[in-house]
């Protein structure tokens, strides 16, 4: 379980993004995060990936209520920048970020495999060899996520994009991770923007508005 105990963050401009933020995922437990541009969802993910300094504690805790070492966790951005012209393909992608050695062009067969094996995992086995500059936002946003698998992590965030993907294209998503979910157990947070999508699969829903508005089943949340 993670734990966030008075968790805030106030950026050096002034402003504060987070204040006494307290909350607990558990293992297994979908959790989506919404709330209004600005309401500080993404500055909440990074507090967890640590690239944010905030005041309070994030605790790893385990079943007995004691505490853990930090979880791996697998992340997909909401954005990836990059040039979409560079002449890169998915496999390449996953050869830099898998290889332990220096490599660029020289793809090992143990490499493709397991390639293969995590694309399948999303649903995304036949853009192996696609360029990257030449993904719809949504075979992005799974090649991303087959990215995040390895290793299966025990925590992971999910920033979804505000905009790029058609309903089709989030709702075979959400289908995926909701499978992977079931499949590995794993805790997951998810900013959503699709209210219709957060009522369909979520176990618990929390409205931020820098602090915790809302943190309850959707129905409770979205009747409130
Ligand atoms: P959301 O993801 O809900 O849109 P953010 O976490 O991105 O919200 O931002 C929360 C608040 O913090 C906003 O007012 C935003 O302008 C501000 N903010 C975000 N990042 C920074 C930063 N690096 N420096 C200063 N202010 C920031």
């Amino acid at each position: 379980m993670i734990e966030f105990r008075n968790v805030s963050k106030v950026y050096n401009n002034g402003t504060e993004a987070l204040h006494n933020i307290n909350l607990k995922v558990e293992k297994g437990e979908f959790v989506f995060i919404v709330g209004a541009s600005g309401a500080g969802k993404s500055t909440l993910l990074k507090a967890v990936l640590g690239e944010v300094k905030h005041s309070g504690n994030l605790a790893y805790v385990d079943a007995k209520g004691e505490r853990t070492g930090n979880p791996l966790i697998g992340y997909v951005p909401q954005h990836l920048n990059f040039d979409i012209t560079m002449p890169i393909t998915v496999l390449d992608l996953f050869n830099v970020c898998l290889s332990n050695e220096p490599t660029w062009l020289n793809v090992s067969k143990n490499i493709k495999t397991k390639v293969s094996e995590l694309l399948i995992k999303v649903k995304a086995e036949h853009l192996i060899n696609r360029k990257l500059g030449a993904l719809s936002g949504g075979e992005l946003q799974r090649v991303l996520l087959a990215l995040a698998l390895q290793p299966v992590p025990d925590l992971l965030l999910l920033d979804e994009p505000v905009s790029g993907i058609d309903k089709n294209g989030l709702d075979l998503f959400y289908n995926i991770v909701s499978d992977l979910r079931m499949k590995h157990d794993l805790s997951i947070i998810l900013v959503s923007h699709d209210f219709n999508l957060v009522s369909k699969y979520a176990d618990r829903v929390i409205l931020l508005n820098k602090t915790i508005v809302a943190n309850d089943s959707p129905q409770v949340v979205f009747a409130s």
